[in-house]
């Protein structure tokens, strides 16, 4: 389905749970973040049926992400039916890597073979700072696993100005060895609204950091709704990217919808929710009711993050941490 703007809208990411075992300081306080009990989640059910009726739309394309997906206890449940009993077959998941290990036999069988994995460093000791845990190896075990069962795997690294940006090269000479694609993400101030001071490295500066290395990139020719820059580099088997999530310069050619685990959609990432589609939902309404919803929420997608930003009702002050929005 078109939005206003002649974007395509077919891809949805549902944030299956809030909870997270780790503590990525650029995401949540210390201490968490108030966890929703499990009644106010979409159970996987309601989220079988979303996605039947997104599929109707014309949605082709899911991600599942959280908080740690992981995590919850049903998860493994709902890919079995996102697999079997709905139309997505582009189904994919961003995880941090730390859960994953023994579900991989079962993903292969289902067919689920894109994982986006989170890695900001891979220095073990900046890894804790970062995250708070210490999970480095258990993370390093599930990458190589992944690739040894061929799975298409994508790394994320958030880079933070005075915090890990001599990562920036050694996490993209991953690329040389493996099949991969290393995406360097800049800082969002989605961290659950503690942490005021982002520290932004920009797009530009990660790109410059990169060049310094590597010499002039030249960006490959963008997919639909292709959120990275990617890059090829010579002699390497995978390929690196630059995500300016900051610097929104990717919105004319958005494609997504986000589903929060309590139901509320955003139509932008920087919007603060726009429906409550789980209240809808239990509310008794049909499929037909549902699917207009949909169309009326893709209808009024704001142009770019700037102009959602400037929608909100609630102040920046407020930005929720990613592991409830769904990154
Ligand atoms: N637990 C999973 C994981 O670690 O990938 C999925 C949820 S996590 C919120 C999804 C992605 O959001 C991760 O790659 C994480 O680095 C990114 N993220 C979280 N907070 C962010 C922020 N403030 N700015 C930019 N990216 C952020």
């Amino acid at each position: 389905m078109k939005d206003a703007y002649n974007r395509t809208i077919d891809y949805v990411r549902i944030a299956v749970t809030d909870r997270c075992n780790l503590r990525c300081f650029y995401c949540m306080p210390e201490n968490g973040i108030p966890y929703e009990p499990r009644p106010h989640l979409l159970s996987y059910e309601e989220i079988t049926r979303l996605l039947n009726v997104l599929s109707t739309l014309g949605f082709s394309k899911v991600r599942f992400t959280g908080g740690e997906p992981f995590l919850r206890k049903d998860f493994m449940q709902l890919l079995e039916n996102t697999a079997n009993a709905t139309d997505f077959q582009s189904i994919h998941i961003t995880s941090n890597g730390t859960l994953l290990e023994k579900h991989i036999p079962k993903l292969k069988d289902l067919g689920i073979t894109k994982i986006n994995l989170s890695i900001d460093t891979l220095d073990p000791e900046r890894f804790k700072t970062i995250t708070r845990r210490d999970d480095f190896e258990k993370v390093m075990r599930c990458f190589h696993l992944l690739l040894e069962n061929n799975f298409q795997v994508k790394l994320n690294a958030v880079i933070m100005a005075g915090i890990n940006t001599q990562d920036i090269v050694p996490l993209a000479k991953l690329a040389e060895r493996y099949p991969v694609s290393v995406r360097f993400i800049e800082e969002m101030p989605f961290n659950g609204g503690y942490k005021q001071n982002v520290k932004m490295f920009s797009a530009q500066a990660i790109r410059t950091t990169l060049e310094n290395h590597f010499g002039t990139l030249t960006p490959l020719p963008g997919l639909h709704g292709d959120t990275s820059t990617e890059f090829s580099l010579p002699g390497h088997l995978g390929q690196i990217g630059i995500i300016a999530a900051f610097s929104r310069t990717f919105c004319n050619t958005c494609n997504r919808l986000r589903i929060g685990p309590k139901g509320e959609i955003k139509s932008c990432l920087y919007d603060d929710g726009v429906f409550n589609i789980r209240d809808f939902m239990r509310s008794g309404v049909s499929d037909v009711e549902l699917t207009e919803k949909f169309e009326e929420i893709i209808r009024l997608k704001p142009k770019d993050g700037f102009e959602a930003e400037r929608m909100r009702k609630a102040p920046n002050t407020a930005m929720k941490s990613m592991s409830s929005i769904g990154g």
